[in-house]
């Protein structure tokens, strides 16, 4: 990467031009592509800097850690649960974040939308999608999505707001477009198969945002960019 600017102020202006610029690109408002600053391995200070900066949803990827480090955090960011999620976890977690974007099977949907009606949570959810059919990837397989969202669409509890895929690791951005861009079109598809809106797509991090915002992300996943390299 380039070297970054010193502050963290600077760093946002720096992101939020280039998604501007793609936005432009692409004919979209670039209030609809937000910044969801990834603060895992990051302390409340940051977590602080963040906010004050006026970003408003703050992503973990662990329970736990996201346990720990939320009820020392001052402002009140929105938490989302950006990684993996296990059953034994699904209490823990829908006491802590308001969104989860890595839904990837029925039974966790199931299990998702059972402790929320015990629970009285009213969980926001997105589906996580295995676009490029990588073994090594959590997601769910295109072929199996219509029934999926058709479980969703099911629940008492569970909102399902979009879809979220992760590109495969590639130094080149512009490799991770066509799986941006699948991502849209069977999130069309869905919308189109059961007359429905699902208006968040969780794409592009800090290697690729801008093209993930071309390709129509409504949620750019930002971590090392804003933050530095994690330790
Ligand atoms: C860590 C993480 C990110 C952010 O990664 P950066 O490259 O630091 O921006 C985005 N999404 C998920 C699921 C992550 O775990």
């Amino acid at each position: 990467m380039d070297t970054m600017p010193e502050s963290f102020e600077e760093r946002l202006a720096a992101i939020k031009a280039i998604v501007a610029d793609a936005c432009a690109k692409a004919g979209r408002d670039p209030a609809d592509a937000e910044i969801i600053a990834v603060t895992k391995t990051r302390g409340p200070e940051e977590v602080r800097e963040a906010w004050e900066a006026g970003l408003r949803i703050m992503g973990e990827n662990k329970v736990q850690e996201a346990a720990a480090k939320i009820p020392a955090c001052v402002g009140g960011p929105e938490w989302h649960l950006i990684g993996h999620l296990q059953k034994n976890k699904v209490r823990h977690a829908l006491s802590l974040f308001t969104t989860i974007h890595s839904v990837d099977s029925a039974e966790l949907l199931a299990a998702i939308d059972r402790v929320a009606d015990e629970d009285g949570h009213d969980p926001h959810v997105l589906l996580e999608v295995n676009v490029s059919g990588e073994s090594s990837k959590f997601g769910i397989r295109p072929d199996d999505l219509p029934s999926i969202v058709e479980t969703a669409l099911s629940c008492r509890r569970i909102t399902l707001e979009g879809f979220m895929t992760m590109a495969p690791f590639s130094p080149n951005p512009e490799d991770a477009r066509p799986h941006f861009a699948r991502l849209r079109e069977l999130r069309d598809e869905m919308e189109r198969r059961f007359g429905a809106t699902f208006p968040r797509l969780s794409m592009g991090m800090s290697g690729d945002y801008a093209v993930a915002a071309e390709e129509g992300a409504t949620w750019l996943r930002i971590g090392t960019a804003l933050f530095g390299p994690r330790h």
